[in-house]
Parts: structure tokens; sequence; C-alpha cells
């Protein structure tokens, strides 16, 4: 697995409940191979580090490099579709962002991009009209729908490949819906995404 690329502030609800402004231009920020780990492993939270949030995410296995990419070289290089969940320590993120600091200690740790496996395209829907939901404990926390997106996917993926070379087996993660909120030990989670569904929890 390569880096995984990761837009911020992507659906207008969630950018209205943690109190930010709509991006004028698209927020990128990036996860390190290390930070991958398979969603139906028990997730560890980082200890003594504040709050930790979940974020549920479309997630998009790249093929082949993209560089400036077209939108037609952009679907081309789509080798899969999963879900993901952006695992963030809110409260760090919060006073990076006050600093005008990077988010990475708050967003790039180790353990914080639980992944599933993908799925090919032929076997997966519209990915522009899919129904995200994520349930912790057997309640409903986050659900979206891909068509909610401000930037949608191949737009995203032409954009990003203007700034950052996307190589195969780079992920991307397309952003999250409201209904962040946070995890603790002993949380049962249930992530859908299309016909996707996988489970997992937290230790
Ligand atoms: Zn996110």
């Amino acid at each position: 697995m390569g880096k995984v690329v990761c837009i911020g502030h992507n659906y207008a609800d969630h950018v209205r409940e943690l109190g930010n402004v709509l991006p004028e231009s698209p927020v990128y920020f990036m996860k390190p191979s290390t930070a991958l780990v398979p969603l139906e492993a028990p997730i560890r939270l980082p200890q003594g580090r504040g709050v930790c949030h979940h974020e549920l995410e479309l997630a998009v296995l790249i093929g082949h490099e993209l560089r400036a990419a077209s939108l037609e070289q952009a679907r081309d290089s789509i080798a899969g579709f999963g879900v993901a969940l952006d695992l963030t320590l809110r409260e760090l993120q919060t006073q990076l962002k006050a600093q005008g600091r990077p988010w990475e200690k708050a967003k790039a740790f180790d353990g914080a991009c639980p992944m599933s496996p993908f799925e090919r395209p032929p076997a997966f829907q519209d990915p522009q009209c899919v129904v995200l939901e994520l349930r912790v404990n057997g309640a409903v926390r986050q659900r979206g729908n891909t068509s909610q997106m401000l930037l949608p996917l191949l737009p995203m993926l032409a954009d990003m490949s203007t700034h950052f070379t996307l190589l195969p087996g780079d992920i991307v993660l397309t952003g999250t819906p409201a209904g962040v909120g946070l995890l603790q030990p002993g949380d049962r989670l249930g992530l859908t995404a299309a016909h996707l569904a996988f489970e997992t929890s937290v230790t």
C-alpha cells in the first residue's frame, strides 16, 4: 500500500457541525502507509492524546498512475472501492488548527486509517450515489450519500493529481458526512457503503 490522500470539508453538513466555513478550494491532507490497518481488526485508540473521532468515508484504490489527469483518466484509474475510517484526534486537531499548524499528529498516527478490502468497479454501483452509514452500538451515528459531496469523485482525483502524483496502490479518502463523534473502548461499529458491510470494535 502507498500513501492515503484525503479531502477535508467535502460534505456541507459536516463542515457546519464542526463550525468550519465552506472551503474556497479543496482541503487535502495525507496519511502515511503506516496509518493503514485492516478495518475488521479491533481498533486501538491512541492513549493520552484526547478524544478520538470516527469519520466514515468512501475509499478509492488507485490502479494507474495519475498526474494532472483528465476526468477520463481519473475514472480509468479506479481499481476498487472500499470503506474507511479517518480516525481523528479531534481535540489535538482543533488545537493545531488554532495555532495554524499541520494536522499530522491528529490524523496520521499509526492505525489512523482502518481500511476495508476493496471491491472492483464493475461490481460496485455508481460511486456518486452511495449511501454511507456508521452505527455505533446499534445506533446510527453517521448517514450520508456520496451525492452530497461538494467536490465529486472524478474532479477530486483529477485535481489531487495536479498537486500530488497518485501511484498504483495509493488510496483516496473522499470525505465524511455529518455525525462524527467520539469512540470509546468497547464500542461495536457497523459500517456500510452501498452493499458493502463490515463490523469492527474498539479495544
Ligand atoms: Zn475525513
